[in-house]
């Protein structure tokens, strides 16, 4: 069984970020009949001095974020029913630079890697990961975080190791990096795709899987509220979270970029990691 290692793709998107605003398409009307987000073309050139009065979005005024939540600590739901999270505080102070109303749209994961690419959405935050598939069919703004794919089992699995995933049965979430890494590596047939991690985890409770494999931070949040579960010490894979975009809105991409620039140097950013992940 070959020993898995998936690197960064951070440099990756800034290439293309770049590459897309030396490009920007030069406006040829979008035939939606929609207010999509792609109306922004014939505005590409002041892409470089964005403000909310020249940001094309879903809704004007606001800045509609797709996610999925039951992705703690990034994006998760309170029992009294708000989403909070990471890229929910993370949105907020991005909104905020731009002037604009944050509304989150709460969905399936695959759905929000949708919502963006068909004009529903303006970003999509859901601890995603930046893949060079995903890039031909979204733009991403610079990366925000580091994920890591880990392994769950339940305590006195004979599973030790990723290489012991062969033969076995495993939970993912539909959509994701960790549905396709497995599927690549032990066939479809031994991947089973849950609608979100919650009901992956359940799964591996009731005994219909032999282990999940999931981003690390929600791995940790599961685990601690699922006695009898583990998480193995190797790890899957590394990689990178960013915000997705329709590929078209290069002026949204362009903001986008410049609030995180400001959120990572001024310490918002690490605040906002801070108060979800505590230091162990
Ligand atoms: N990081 C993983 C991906 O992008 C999973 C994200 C999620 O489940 N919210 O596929």
């Amino acid at each position: 069984m070959k020993k898995i290692s998936r690197r960064s793709f951070l440099a990756a998107a800034a290439v293309s970020a770049a590459a897309l605003a030396l490009t920007a398409c030069g406006g040829s009307a979008s035939t939606a009949s929609s207010a999509a987000a792609s109306s922004v073309a014939a505005s590409s050139e002041a892409a470089s001095t964005s403000t909310a009065a020249e940001l094309t979005t879903v809704e004007a005024g606001k800045l509609t974020m797709a996610t999925n939540a039951t992705f703690p600590p990034y994006e998760m739901t309170t029992d009294a029913g708000t989403i909070e999270g990471i890229d929910v505080d993370t949105a907020q102070a991005i909104a905020e630079k731009l002037g604009l109303e944050l509304q989150i749209d709460d969905m399936d994961f695959d759905a929000a890697l949708l919502s963006v690419q068909q004009g529903k959405a303006d970003i999509a935050m859901a601890g995603i990961t930046v893949t060079d598939e995903r890039m031909a069919v979204m733009s991403f703004s610079d990366s925000y975080a580091t994920g890591i794919q880990s392994v769950i089992v339940p305590e006195g699995s004979d599973i030790a190791s990723v290489d012991d995933l062969a033969g076995k049965k495993i939970g993912t979430q539909r959509g994701t990096t960790g549905y396709l890494y497995c599927s690549d590596d032990f066939g479809e047939d031994a991947v089973v795709a849950y609608d979100n991690g919650l009901t992956a985890v359940q799964a591996l409770n009731n005994g219909q899987v032999d282990a999940v494999v999931i981003d690390n931070e929600p791995a940790k949040a599961y685990v601690e509220s699922n006695p009898g579960l583990k998480i193995l010490d190797t790890s899957y894979a590394e990689e990178d979270y960013a915000i997705g975009m329709n590929k078209s809105n290069t002026a949204l991409l362009e903001a986008v970029n410049a609030a995180l620039e400001e959120l990572k140097a001024d310490g918002t950013l690490q605040a906002i990691v801070d108060k979800y992940i505590k230091a162990e």
